[in-house]
């Protein structure tokens, strides 16, 4: 099967040691078994592993993360001796219609960067060469024809919930962050409108419509869904935290958590 990636995915590349949010910290890091008998091996790996799972430090960091934020074992082993998900992180794949469409997961400093700082709309290049028309569920986000919140509005089909009520859904939401409880408790107790909202993503137009575009291609069309993560982000940045950091915690919070993302394609279906 030929995997597709967006154009982008050629520059991607981790930060590693200059990495201000690195991923190797405040997760769960599960060991596929086929890794767990390669690490079996080497007693100094074995030993910080409990259930197949990285012995994570109190504060929150892997136990093989060095204080520069290198990672120990690919200094000592070599990349290729870490993990799936060490190894495969923050890269996603979607099977659909014989194909694989994958890309980079906005939970990550550097694809944050790629995708959200674009240009121009991506294109999807296969691995052998070949390139796959966008679907028009993503060409619709970038129909720069029409204002940004009215190409929202489409994708949603007029369907928008008022800034009180999505917050509200989202603090219903397993959490990892406080600051995520924090954001969305300021939002319910002083919601922000309509009107402020779509001032705010009609004057970053590129950077939202290259959010919502993303979405819509991991999600493949879930439309009312990045309409709704786009006002979402918005009202976060009303409430003071910069853009980028905004998109990256919601990727954290909604997207890599199982539940989180489940539960909300469906209420925004
Ligand atoms: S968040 Fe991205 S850039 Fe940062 S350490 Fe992880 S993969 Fe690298």
């Amino acid at each position: 099967m030929i995997t597709y990636w967006p154009d982008y995915y050629r520059e991607f590349k981790c930060k590693a040691g200059s990495c201000q949010h690195t991923c190797c910290s405040g997760w769960v890091i599960g060991i596929d078994e086929k890794s767990m008998e390669r690490f079996g091996k080497e007693p100094d790996i074995v030993s910080k592993i409990t259930d197949c799972r990285f012995d994570m430090r109190e504060d929150g960091r892997c136990p093989f993360l060095r204080d520069d934020n290198l990672c120990e074992m690919i200094i000592d082993y070599g990349e290729d001796f870490l993990c799936d998900i060490c190894r495969e992180h923050p890269r996603f794949y979607n099977g659909v219609d014989g194909h694989i469409e994958a890309g980079v997961g906005l939970v990550c400093e550097a694809a944050c960067d790629l995708v959200l700082d674009a240009e121009k709309h991506f294109a999807l290049e296969g691995e052998d060469g070949s390139v796959l028309e966008l679907p028009s569920y993503i060409k619709d986000v970038f129909d720069e024809s029409m204002p940004l919140t009215l190409r929202l509005t489409k994708i949603a089909n007029n369907r928008r919930a008022s800034s009180k009520l999505r917050a509200e859904i989202f603090d219903e939401m397993e959490t990892l962050d406080p600051l995520w409880d924090e954001l969305t408790a300021k939002i319910i107790a002083d919601p922000v409108t309509e009107e402020a909202e779509d001032e705010l993503i009609n004057n970053n137009a590129k950077a939202f419509a290259n959010f919502a575009a993303y979405l819509q291609y991991r999600y493949r069309g879930f439309g009312r869904f990045s309409a709704e993560a786009c006002y979402f982000v918005a009202d976060i940045v009303l409430k003071g935290l910069p853009f980028k950091d905004a998109v990256r915690m919601f990727s954290g919070e909604v997207e890599y958590s199982d539940v989180n993302i489940d539960s909300a394609l469906e209420i925004f279906e």
